[in-house]
């Protein structure tokens, strides 16, 4: 058929136009006006727009082309009438594998573009990983929408009714868990720093923001206990070397014979005792944090001793500072077991202290923890080592780090799974208490296969998108647009991913799709019909 011979395509013509045309036949006028009542309120119920006057009578007057009334398209076109015109496509049935019909992946015959395109397994294997990585939406086995044809006149028919197209396309994508989270210190690398004995703070060493190193003193506590545990310790070493020397002096005594056995055993049963209770001095001292070399002060005389024991624990640095002659013996450092910064300070010089009231936190800020509370229902899909990209409040730029942790329980309260990724802070830019966004990387497809959102349809069954014909453009090609299933993904940045149904370079309607929808699940509610096939 030549461009020359095609029939003038009509306007629309609605289903009450039969009997319309009917009252126009027998009484022009007056009919007219009672049609256009009538067509009138039909439409208001049905939504559907009253044509013009002139639309109405040019219908009635230029029918000379047969119209497919069904169809809505010039009779000798319609492809579901004229069956040889575009012959359905072979039915291939439903895939399994991929959750839909037909299936371009294993039918590329239906590939609505020039020639069918070849499928290699690496694509066929990309498209498994997708479906398998995670809970799927899924279509129906022969859902409504399945293999239908919607038919215009003309392109200029398609451009009227507001339908525009767009290319299906390859797109990178990325699928992710998604989950609110919040910066934390590192619990592992965190300090609550107390004093082990009531006292008076003498000194405070470090203030919030300071760098301290394992051993580094933050502050001076004057604790009387100190004083005390550490003249225990001195009178047992003082005891001990008295039980020490009467052991050696009966000893010789004891093998002459000269004094009863009973007399050594009696003393050697006293040092025994001594040694119990320097150890015990030994043990209080070290409860306070103190360790004090018991060996070495043995060797000491009983002055050296306490001169070697009144400033225990405090760096020969910081000794320097302390005047030996009029400082305390009772202070009691309180040290930095780890690396890191002064967090928080509770401590002010001179202010009495109980014990075990947190005084400092230390924490090492050189790594800093992302907690991510995930939905239950998405837990699954999480594993040690996944990519995470944080966007916390205030940062322009995502933070990424690896999931290491995730919970095993579920919080009851918010019902959510806590999962948790180290992050580097070498600038120390993250701060704790942060909260964001957290995304965890299940997928970064740099070929997934996408349509623009506006171009699928839910049809309470299965997701469709309207695919041009191949020929579309071709002066004979009828203008036809194929419903194609697809299987969704993921939907970002304004395009759904199409895991299977589409292909690249094929055409789907955007604007108007809900439109297609509509028309076809009219036709198919409709009468039936009415051409015989
Ligand atoms: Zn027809
Ligand atoms: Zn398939
Ligand atoms: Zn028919």
């Amino acid at each position: 058929m030549s461009d020359a011979t095609l029939p003038q395509p009509q306007p629309p013509a609605p289903a009450a136009a039969s009997p319309l045309r009917w009252l126009l036949s027998i009484a022009p006028t007056v009919a007219a006006v009672v049609a256009i009542g009538l067509v009138g309120y039909w439409g208001h119920s049905t939504d559907w727009r009253m044509p013009s006057f002139d639309e109405l009578v040019g219908a009635s007057v230029e029918a000379e082309t047969p119209w497919c009334e069904e169809h809505n398209v010039p009779a000798a076109e319609c492809v579901e009438c004229q069956a040889s015109l575009l012959p359905n496509a072979e039915t291939y049935g439903w895939c399994d594998e991929h959750g839909l019909e037909p299936c371009p992946l294993c039918h590329p015959e239906v590939v609505q573009i020039e020639s069918p395109p070849v499928i290699a397994t690496q694509e066929l294997e990309r498209v498994a990983a997708v479906l398998d990585l995670r809970e799927r939406a899924e279509n129906v086995v022969g859902c409504p929408l399945n293999a239908q044809r919607v038919q215009f006149a003309s392109v200029e028919a398609v451009d009227k009714a507001g339908i525009d197209v767009d290319l299906v396309q390859r797109r990178a994508l990325v699928e992710a868990v998604e989950a609110n989270g919040e910066i934390t210190y590192d619990q592992t690398h965190l300090a609550r720093l107390a004093s082990r004995a009531a006292g008076s703070l003498w000194r405070v060493e470090k203030s919030l923001g300071d760098r301290v190193s394992p051993g580094d003193v933050l502050a001076l506590v004057d604790a009387a206990a100190v004083g005390r545990a550490k003249a225990e310790l001195l009178d047992a070493l003082a005891d001990v070397d008295y039980q020490q020397q009467t052991v050696d002096r009966l000893r010789p005594l004891a093998e002459e014979q000269i004094i009863p056995g009973a007399r050594m055993l009696e003393s050697e049963t006293a040092l025994q005792q001594a040694e119990i209770k320097l150890r015990q001095a030994q043990q209080s001292l070290v409860n306070l944090g103190l360790a004090p070399p018991v060996e070495e002060l043995a060797r000491l005389s009983p002055a050296q001793r306490a001169e070697r024991l009144r400033l225990l624990g405090l760096s020969d640095e910081l000794k320097a500072t302390l005047d030996p002659e009029s400082t305390t013996s009772n202070l009691l450092p309180i040290v930095s077991p780890i690396e890191g910064e002064v967090i928080r300070r509770d401590a002010v010089a001179g202010e009495v202290v109980g014990a075990q009231a947190p005084l400092f936190q230390v924490a090492d800020t050189r790594e800093m923890w992302l907690v991510l509370s995930v939905p239950t229902e998405e837990s699954a899909y999480l594993m040690r080592g996944q990519e995470v990209r944080f966007q916390a409040e205030g940062l322009r730029t995502p933070i990424v780090g690896r999931l290491d942790w995730i919970s095993t329980d579920i919080d009851p309260h918010t019902r959510t799974v806590s999962a948790r990724a180290v992050l580097e802070n070498p600038r120390g830019e993250l701060r704790s208490e942060t909260f964001g966004k957290g995304r965890v990387l299940l997928r970064d497809d740099p070929e997934a296969i996408v349509v623009p959102e506006s171009a699928v349809q839910w049809d309470g069954s299965c997701y469709v998108v309207f695919v041009r014909d191949r020929d579309y453009f071709k002066p004979d090609g009828p203008k036809v647009f194929h419903t194609r299933p697809i299987r969704r993904g993921v939907s970002q940045g304004g395009f759904t991913e199409a895991i299977a149904g589409v292909w690249p370079g094929e055409v789907v309607v955007t604007e108007g799709s809900g439109v297609l929808r509509s028309q076809i699940l009219k036709n198919n509610l409709g009468a039936g019909c009415t051409c015989g096939h």
